[in-house]
């Protein structure tokens, strides 16, 4: 595989398109900025759908914290930075020596950028790149903008009967699927997710395909409770209610489940977690944490528990949930609450999402739409 490092800045183009740029805290735009060209080992694609995630939110909020600020590794972009990472879309044009895609594709995006040349990428482990990035977060453009340019090695092929909709969604079941394929669950295994959010969501979804008998979620939202149990959940706890630990040991042949994953990055959640554990059990951390956390290792010295943390999803997971939907068993369509425009992305996207937190799971931008 070529090296992704090649892909510098891709040359401008003549004329401008929309996109939503993020210049800071609070600084979404949306304005207009140059088209990207086509270079070799690339495509032009028009973005069909796009996903706003958690970590743009992390961004807006109080970033930029992933959006380099000066420029980065492998794109030489920096803020201003177009947003956007959960997409699919339409290839509108192939640049010099792409014999795999043709204009007209329809294709989701794997987002991850890598090196291709450091000790991680070398062992096949390109989302842990020690210079990795993300399209739509540090450069090369965003799925969040009329046109976007990408490197053939982020594409994956659509199936016919996948909608470009669904294909926004990808991503995120991605990242659920990678950590349940690296984590100890195995056959028979009883879980704890922790947070019943979009990845807590597509966990949940990722341990139904392997069969999983006993998934037991805690979330305070009551419209998150309904969800988990709609994609599958056979238990939902409230921890403002129930004693997590002590109710998944009742649940668990008095010992706790085997596996949590921890989809919410709180203190107190990861507090039940290593009682809801059982000996030799495995809390998987897929959250990304605003603040360090505390952890007694003796919690975890004297039952032999292991803590681990999983990061996106490695070569492979986005074809494994693109057949899974292909073949119907998975169903994430209900996944999306709300469809907005390009032009209403701050007010109708961000916003909504920061402040009517518990109703919504994926909010989808509609750029150019279709099948
Ligand atoms: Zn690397």
């Amino acid at each position: 595989m070529v090296p992704q490092e090649q892909y510098k800045a891709p040359p401008t183009a003549d004329g401008t398109m929309k996109a939503v740029r993020f210049h800071g805290k609070r600084d979404l735009r949306y304005e207009d900025i140059p088209v990207q060209k086509v270079g070799k080992g690339q495509v032009k694609l028009k973005p069909s759908w796009v996903g706003i995630c958690g970590s743009d939110l992390h961004e807006y909020m109080g970033g930029p914290n992933l959006c380099p600020t000066t420029p980065h590794p492998i794109t030489g972009d920096q803020v201003p930075l177009t947003f956007g990472h959960e997409f699919s879309g339409i290839i509108e044009e192939v640049g010099e020596g792409v014999d795999d895609y043709k204009p007209g594709d329809r294709v989701v995006v794997q987002p991850i950028i890598y090196d291709g040349t450091c000790g991680a990428c070398l062992e096949g482990l390109i989302n842990c790149c020690y210079s990795n990035g993300f399209v739509g977060l540090s450069g090369w453009g965003g799925g969040l903008s009329e046109h976007v340019v990408v490197p053939t090695s982020t594409l994956y092929h659509l199936p016919d009967n996948v909608s470009l909709e669904v294909g926004a969604l990808v991503e995120p079941l991605a990242v659920g699927w990678h950590a349940v394929k690296i984590s100890p669950f195995k056959s028979g295994d009883a879980v704890l997710i922790l947070g019943g959010g979009p990845i807590g969501l597509s966990v949940i979804q990722a341990l139904k395909v392997r069969g999983c008998q006993k998934i037991i979620v805690s979330e305070v939202s009551p419209r998150r409770k309904e969800y988990a149990k709609q994609f599958g959940a056979h238990y939902v706890l409230d921890p403002t209610k129930d004693n997590i630990s002590a109710k998944c040991r009742e649940l668990c042949d008095k010992q706790g489940v085997h596996v949590v994953f921890d989809c919410a990055g709180v203190q107190a959640g990861l507090d039940q977690a290593v009682h809801a554990v059982r000996a030799r059990g495995t809390i998987v951390n897929v959250a990304i944490w605003e603040k360090p956390c505390s952890i007694f290792p003796n919690d975890l010295v004297f039952k032999e528990r292991r803590y681990m943390g999983v990061a996106t999803y490695g070569k492979g997971d986005f074809q494994d949930v693109i057949d899974a939907i292909s073949s119907g068993k998975m169903t994430p369509e209900n996944m999306v609450t709300k469809k907005i425009r390009l032009d209403e992305v701050e007010e109708n996207g961000f916003k909504v999402l920061i402040n009517d937190k518990d109703n919504q799971v994926k909010v989808l931008v509609e750029v150019g739409g279709g099948w």
